[in-house]
């Protein structure tokens, strides 16, 4: 019987479009998604389950799952016991303590005593514990922000990532002290067909993340400036060079770093280059 991978994602939620999308980028296709809560890829050994995101972790901890796809603060909350495959990059965000905004704040010493609503109870009292804090968690499941003007929380600590909510609560951000972003994990105990699996899909993760920091780059030079300009263009091996029909003018090709990408715009700019032309890439094999 052929062996086949199960990954546990999100079904709706901010982690779910990011995670078909990276999905789909690997190649696999997962054609009749929707209202199925389980897919079989059609050209991978690979299943999809699609999931609360708070089931995750249990799923993959106890092998109902063998991988998944959940937010760091989830499976560090949830406590299982899972393997951290890789970071995925994407639904970066902080867990942060805010309190209403008519209120002085002086430092951690503000909280003792004070009841803190959140959903992240254990990642919460651990950092209370290290900051020797004495406070009262009061767990609740959602809608923390709306806890103080309710008086059922002096303050909250929840997820933030541009504080928006927290400022149409009329709170304000006083301490941020998690940051977190979805990561792959797996259950620890695979088996080697399974395990190869993984790296096969890892191998086309990895491929997918690269491309993705990296842009193609074409450009005209004039041929006295071409050895100048492929200095700029550190590229996979050296950029590829062809003569254009204008007599004493190449092409340039080459692949980059999107982080430099301004910085060698402007060097090859004052070099002389002209036409420069950038273009997205899909996939990043080396
Ligand atoms: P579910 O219905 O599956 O239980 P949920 O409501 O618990 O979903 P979401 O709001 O979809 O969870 O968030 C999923 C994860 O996305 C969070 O655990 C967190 O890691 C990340 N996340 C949450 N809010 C943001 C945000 N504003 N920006 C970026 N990432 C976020
Ligand atoms: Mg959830």
């Amino acid at each position: 019987m052929e062996t086949i991978l199960r990954i546990a994602v999100q079904k709706k939620g901010r982690l779910s479009e990011k995670t078909q999308d990276l999905l789909k980028l690997c190649g696999l296709d997962l054609n009749g998604g929707g209202a199925q809560l389980k897919i079989k890829a059609s050209n991978f050994p690979l299943e999809v389950l699609f999931l609360r995101d708070d089931d995750i972790p249990g799923y993959v901890s106890n092998g109902v799952a063998d991988i998944g796809v959940v937010g760091e603060n989830v499976a560090d909350e949830k406590g299982y016991k899972v393997d951290l495959v890789h970071r995925l990059g994407f639904a970066k965000c902080r867990l942060s303590i805010a309190i209403p905004r008519r209120f002085e704040y002086e430092g951690t010493e503000y909280l003792n005593n004070k009841r803190i609503a959140t959903s992240y109870p254990n990642i919460l009292q651990k950092y209370l514990d290290k900051k020797g804090v004495n406070a009262q968690v009061n767990e609740i499941s959602g809608s923390v922000e709306i806890a103080p003007a309710i008086e059922l929380a002096d303050a909250v600590c929840d997820i933030v990532s541009t504080g928006s909510t927290l400022l149409a609560n009329g709170l304000k951000e006083v301490e941020s002290f998690y940051k977190s972003e979805a990561i792959l994990i797996s259950s620890p105990e695979l088996s080697k067909e399974k395990k190869d699996i993984l790296d096969k899909l890892m191998f086309r993760i990895k491929s997918v993340q690269k491309a993705k920091k990296s842009k193609y780059i074409v450009l005209n030079a004039p041929n006295n400036k071409v050895k100048e300009i492929a200095t700029y263009l550190p590229g996979m091996k050296s950029p590829t060079v062809t003569p254009l029909a204008e007599e004493g003018w190449s092409s340039m090709s080459s692949v980059i770093n999107e982080d430099d990408f301004w910085d060698i715009c402007e060097k090859l700019h004052g070099a002389g280059a002209e036409g420069i032309l950038v273009m997205p890439i899909e996939k990043s094999i080396y």
